[in-house]
């Protein structure tokens, strides 16, 4: 078959030109990269030939070679792994298949420290043309007859024509230094990058020197290996090529247990957050393997969706090396790993939270938006769970532990009140918080997603309900006030409730008939006027409103206006009530109502506004404005 040319796609475009402009410092890392990507389809053929063993036929070691050619200038990476089809080489060298890689892409545009993020994510097969003019890669499928040549400068287009010359089986990745890259050549310098970058690697990496192949790397599975001859660096590098990150590893496990059930564990935390955590798959990033051979990256059961930012291995000594992928869910040896994976992750990050508040405050940032899932999905770990939830509060920005919270709870306080909102920020000013900050109650902010969930579906903590304070009563009376210091400065303000309160309310009500639930007077508010809550039985304002944004629901249930009995303006509002009646001095329906009732509507598109709430009639809102004040200018006094 003749040369074909097929042009990359266009964001897989726009991260060669990216690699290939990058003045990053590392080149280097492309070898490691390369050598990733061998032991990979090492591992992937290891698997299949555990069925299919004509697969492996009369080569059954495993091998990653490199060599260099210095008067070409060329140097190769080549191994006897699982190898690439035509489409595979099309699709896996042309495309980018991660779509967090796609997104992370799209943000880099135009951002000229784009550059130094290369270093951090990792561009894969890609970083060989941060030194390469030209790549060639020669591939062959492990039990298919033909090979293939896939070749590209890096500039929009790549050819794909047959081989007859690609190895027997598996891939050679033939690199064409760009000139000044000629230190790669060396082969001692070669040997010092996988030396530093890819000793963890299963596989032996050999290099030819003199005409003899010497191993480079240490060549063992590092987590067969016993922790103390593991250096700090090593683990970071297994990290690298296990997670495909480029992050510092947060929290390292490394453990073995010895009992009824064998297995080894090396597992990390990552200290940044990957792209795709909020994904509909909620894939978990630990890979299974039984005795040293690789069988999946896609095990659920492994790990549960609540720890999905773990990244790892799980090496078992007693499953089936001929377990099927699809069988294995269902496994109960993998249940008890599952299960003693999640405890033991649950123990050292309980472990870590004690020991390193501000570290863990970082984890917690990150991933805890994850944890908290497991609050509803998994009943028997809640508690252990809750003790690791951390929540910005009222108090401050640093998150607080649920037994702090308890243990700050002020006499006569008996339920854990909080607010839901986009972020903490914005939440601060809610006028909800008032009535709460004054009697020195605090409120944790709740602005994760997830706490939509599992706030409605789990009742209390220790006894005591989950509240939130945009909803039902404020029940603030029974809480003791803050001391005679407040209610000292409380005097001192001069802030009375007005007198006729009962009135202006049934007022208000009849004047805003079925806008509004209810009206009533409001414990929670000191300095605002007016605000809106949810009925007891009603869903939380902020879920509703996220619901219809996402048209999951056509309307918000009807809310409840609370008014501030000691707020000047409802004063003052009264004071006319009781002296002008209802009419203030109006007569007549037509035209404009009468002013109070005006009022009483400009009060409720008040609290629409406070709760960030759209105003169903922004012209009337307006109009009411610009009449009250014109009013308030016309007869000073
Ligand atoms: P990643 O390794 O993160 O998937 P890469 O850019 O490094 O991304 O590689 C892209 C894909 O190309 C791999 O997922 C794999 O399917 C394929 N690939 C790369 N190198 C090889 C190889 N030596 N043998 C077989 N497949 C390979
Ligand atoms: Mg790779």
């Amino acid at each position: 078959m003749s040369e074909q040319k097929l042009s990359f796609q266009a964001e897989a475009s726009q991260i060669l030109d990216i690699v290939a402009n990058s003045l990053y410092s590392n080149k280097e890392i492309f070898l490691r990269e390369l050598i990733s990507n061998a032991s990979d389809a090492c591992d992937r053929l290891r698997y299949e030939a555990l069925t299919q063993p004509g697969l492996t036929g009369d080569d059954p070691e495993y091998k990653i070679a490199l060599a260099c050619d210095a008067k070409a200038r060329r140097v190769s990476v080549s191994d006897n792994g699982i190898g690439m089809n035509r489409d595979e080489l099309v699709e896996n060298l042309g495309t980018i298949a991660h779509s967090g890689t796609a997104a992370f892409v799209h943000q880099l545009k135009d951002k000229p420290e784009g550059v130094n993020l290369i270093g951090r994510f990792g561009v894969g097969f890609y970083s060989a043309f941060m030194v390469a003019e030209t790549v060639e890669v020669l591939s062959r499928k492990a039990g298919e007859a033909e090979g293939w040549r896939w070749a590209s400068d890096g500039h929009g287009e790549f050819t794909i024509s047959e081989a007859e010359d690609a190895p027997a089986r598996g891939t050679r990745i033939t690199l064409k230094l760009k000139k000044g890259q000629e230190e790669f050549l060396d082969p001692l310098r070669l040997e010092r990058i996988v030396r530093t970058y890819s000793d963890h690697i299963a596989i032996p990496v050999v290099l030819a020197k003199d005409g003899i192949e010497e191993t480079l790397n240490a060549a063992s599975a590092l987590w067969t290996r016993p922790k103390s001859e593991i250096s700090d660096a090593q683990y970071k590098e297994f990290y690298h090529h296990v997670a495909h990150a480029f992050d510092e590893p947060w929290l390292r496990l490394h453990f073995k247990a010895e009992g009824v059930i064998e297995y080894t564990g090396l597992l990390y935390v990552p200290s940044t957050k990957p792209f795709d955590l909020f994904q509909p798959e909620r894939k978990h990033g630990v890979k299974l393997y039984v005795k040293r051979v690789f069988i999946t990256d896609d095990c659920e059961g492994l790990v549960p969706p609540y720890l999905r930012f773990l990244r790892g291995i799980v090496d078992s000594e007693d499953l089936p090396l001929n377990i099927s992928r699809e069988t294995l869910q269902d496994n109960p040896v993998l249940a008890k790993i599952g299960n003693a994976v999640t405890k033991r992750t649950l123990n050292e990050l309980k472990k870590k939270a004690k020991k390193a508040p501000e570290e863990y405050a970082t984890f917690w940032d990150n991933f805890g938006g994850v944890l908290k899932e497991g609050l509803y999905e998994d009943e028997g770990r809640r508690e252990t769970l809750f003790e690791l939830a951390r929540f910005p509060s009222t108090r401050g920005s640093e998150g607080t532990s649920l037994a702090d919270y308890l243990g700050r709870m002020p006499e006569g306080q008996d339920a854990i009140y909080y607010i839901s909102g986009e972020d903490a920020e914005s939440l601060r000013k809610s006028p909800q918080l008032e009535g709460f900050e004054a009697k020195g109650v605090e409120v944790l902010f709740m602005t994760d997603p997830v706490d939509e969930f599992w706030l409605p579906a789990i009742a209390e903590y220790e006894g005591k309900p989950f509240k939130s304070v945009t909803r039902g009563g404020a029940d603030l009376a029974k809480i003791a006030d803050r001391g005679e210091e407040q209610a000292e400065a409380d005097r001192a303000d001069g802030a009375e409730e007005a007198p006729g309160i009962d009135t202006l309310v049934a007022f208000v009500k009849l004047a805003l008939k079925d806008q509004v639930k209810d009206v009533r007077a409001s414990e929670r508010l000191t300095d605002s006027p007016v605000c809106l809550v949810a009925d007891e039985g009603d869903m939380d304002m902020h879920l509703e409103r996220l619901l219809k944004q996402h048209r999951q629901i056509d309307q918000t249930s009807r809310r409840i206006l609370e008014i501030n009995p000691k707020h000047s303006l409802i004063r003052r509002l009264s004071n006319e009530l009781e002296t002008k009646g209802a009419l203030g001095g109006k007569t007549g329906t037509e035209g404009p109502g009468a002013p109070l009732e005006e009022a009483a509507r400009l009060l409720l598109d008040q609290a629409r506004i406070l709760e960030g709430e759209p105003l169903p009639d922004p012209g009337a809102f307006a109009r009411r404005l610009a009449m009250l004040v014109e009013r308030g200018f016309a007869s000073p006094g």
